[in-house]
């Protein structure tokens, strides 16, 4: 115990803010007495609590498109590999850069050694995060590092080759649609690491994205997820997209819609602008009133919600493996946790394994039987 209570103390030197979770947290009067500068105290496997906590002590940022400040509590077949911190990018909507600072990745070595750790401790599914996976490593030049005394660079190709050697699922999140990122297609044609692509575009419009200091080439994005498909015919490719930007003409949203429908995107989010707190974008004429907003978005969904459904409906009659969350509720490789749909049947444990064929879908999920 007094191990925890050093550790507490640490955290709080380090850092200042802290909440006590998991089988101390039931010695509330101990811990309050050492340490009163602690947050909040919840007992062993109390999710919501924590929850709680974090969001009244640390609260959400603007939207999910920058949602990675928080805390991930994940069940045990899952876990979020978080690479690096910070970012490079100065996308005008975003203040994570200004919060976080630039990128800072971590070494390629200990991140393997926690991918290992965690896959030896029954993580089924790693899920790799950062604010701008594709970059990682660049802000250290590559710098080789070790991984079972093998020279490794810390990039993401040689990432991704290492991870796919663990006998997890790997899946990749918060893609930059770099050129270098062609080079993870192949890994997952062989079946090394999930065929799914988290690539927030965020408008194809080139002048929205020259004004949101975001690559601007949609008809290159359209040619590379034509490669990506040949080249991985079963690829997942997911991104989410902002609407209602300063200054998007009725125009400039047609040509999003257009671009929405050439690229045949698997999954996508979509969300209103919104000013931040200290966004660039904050400074831009022509804000747009909230209706046109609201109106944008729904036409977007709208139009998504159709190519989405043809895409699940595909799958109708195949057979895919899951991952079981919980019995009855699976993810195929095209379903990442929290964020995508899901593939429902009867019966499965938490963290297994298991085939299941699908008999129909619906607008977001699957339906099927365990083989
Ligand atoms: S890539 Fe852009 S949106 Fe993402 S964290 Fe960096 S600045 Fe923000």
């Amino acid at each position: 115990m007094q191990e925890s209570l050093d550790a507490i103390g640490e955290a709080l030197t380090e850092n200042g803010k802290v909440i006590v979770t998991g089988c101390l947290g039931v010695k509330r009067n101990l811990i309050k007495n050492i340490h009163p500068s602690v947050l909040a105290i919840t007992g062993p496997h109390d999710t919501p609590a924590v929850m709680k906590a974090v969001h009244a002590h640390l609260p959400k940022p603007h939207d999910p498109y920058t949602d990675l400040i928080g805390v991930k509590l994940t069940p045990p077949h899952y876990a979020y590999l978080k690479i690096s911190e910070g970012c490079n990018h100065r996308c005008t909507f975003c203040i994570i850069p200004s919060m976080r600072g630039d990128l800072v990745s971590r070494p390629i070595g200990e991140v393997m050694q926690e991918a290992e750790n965690l896959v030896k401790a029954g993580v089924k599914e790693l899920l790799v995060i950062s604010q701008d996976t594709s970059a990682y490593g660049v802000d250290i030049r590559y710098r080789t590092g070790f991984v079972h005394g093998k020279p490794t660079k810390t990039r993401m190709t040689d990432l991704c080759k290492s991870l796919g050697e663990l006998g997890a699922w790997v899946r990749l999140h918060y893609v930059y649609p770099y050129p270098h990122v062609d080079e993870v297609i192949p890994l997952m044609a062989e079946g090394k690491i999930l065929p799914y692509l988290d690539v927030p575009f965020q408008h194809a419009s080139p002048r929205i994205l020259k004004l949101m200091k975001r690559p601007a080439n949609a008809e290159k994005v359209l040619e590379r997820l034509g490669e990506w498909r040949k080249g991985c015919p079963d690829i997942t490719v997911r991104s989410t997209f902002i609407v209602g930007f300063p200054g998007e003409t009725e125009a400039e949203f047609e040509e999003l819609l257009s671009f929405l429908k050439q690229a045949q995107l698997d999954r996508v989010g979509c969300f209103e602008y919104s000013p931040v707190e200290g966004a660039a974008a904050n400074e831009l004429p022509g804000a747009l009133p909230e209706d046109v907003k609201r109106h944008r978005k729904e036409k977007f969904m709208e139009t998504q919600a159709a190519i989405s459904a043809r895409k699940l409906k595909a799958k109708v009659g195949k057979t895919l493996k899951v991952l079981v969350d919980e019995a009855g509720v699976g993810r195929s490789s095209a379903d990442a946790p929290e964020i995508d749909g899901v593939v429902r049947f009867k019966g499965g444990k938490a963290g297994e394994f298991r085939n299941v064929h699908i008999d129909r879908a619906d607008a977001h999920d699957l339906h099927g039987r365990l083989q």
